[in-house]
């Protein structure tokens, strides 16, 4: 029969197979080739794509523990500044100005969904073949509403917006640098730049870490996130209840090619 480190090896042949096959499996749901249209952005009542809850290989959930810790981490700069900015409920306006029918963007030029939201990972991956170079901006008009690094040292920017009077956050993670000139505060638009994708903290590769919550980050009077605690505890909730972010604003496609 077998010897003990033969048994060994023939089992972890076995998960290394499984683990490349589950790979393949992933792949051949997500790399769907789509070019956003931007007559298909903001659209709540598209049918949603479907999540990839039922993809997840073993590679994802080593992902998802490492990434479940996105949000727990330490804020280190945050100096809410949000009472003194004249909050734009007319943001949603002033972005159709600039193109009548987007509310929602994506956030980079170039992207590839490299996993979509689950219980454990309630945020949206995104590769791009420009690695570091590629500038991602703000997926709708709003606020700087915080600029930290988490406990693994990525470096993250969150953006409040109000769109249609109601509160969302926008949180970037995994920054390889923020963008010059970015202050919590700051009001920006879809075409400012809040930094570069990058793989800072806990990460396997550059990408975009972006997750969309509706409740303002930061804002002590919203108890739903008013610190990172509490927004990681209701996104699982709001998870749970079948919000998926920007899944839920907008048909994110599995690709893209332009903004
Ligand atoms: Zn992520």
């Amino acid at each position: 029969m077998y010897s003990f480190k033969q048994k060994i090896c023939i089992y972890f042949s076995i998960i290394l197979l499984a683990i490349s096959v589950g790979i393949n499996i992933k792949d051949i749901f997500i790399d769907d080739d789509y070019t956003i249209n931007y007559e298909y952005v903001n659209t709540k009542d598209m049918a949603q794509p479907r999540v990839a809850e039922k993809q997840v290989s073993e590679k994802n959930i080593f992902e998802t523990i490492l990434s479940s810790s996105d949000n727990l981490g330490a804020v280190e700069e945050v100096d809410m500044q949000l009472e003194s900015v004249d909050l734009p409920v007319t943001q949603g306006a002033e972005a159709a100005e600039t193109a009548p029918k987007q509310i929602w963007y994506l956030p980079t030029e170039v992207g590839r969904i490299s996993q979509y939201p689950n219980y454990g990972h309630v945020a949206y991956d995104i590769t791009s073949p420009r690695g570091t170079a590629e500038v991602i901006h703000p997926v709708a008009n709003g606020v700087i509403s915080g600029i930290y690094t988490d406990s693994a040292g990525a470096l993250i920017v969150t953006v409040h917006h109000v769109i249609n009077g109601v509160n969302y956050t926008s949180q970037y993670v995994h920054l390889s640098r923020y963008a010059e000139g970015i202050y919590t505060g700051k009001p920006v638009t879809i075409n400012d730049a809040l930094g570069y994708m990058g793989t800072t903290g806990y990460s396997t590769g550059v990408h975009l870490h972006l997750a969309v919550l509706d409740c303002a980050l930061f804002d002590p009077a919203d108890s739903k996130c008013s610190d990172l605690g509490a927004w990681y505890r209701y996104d699982k909730m709001r998870f749970s209840q079948g919000f998926y972010g920007l899944g839920y604003l907008m048909y994110v496609p599995g690709s893209w090619n332009s903004r």
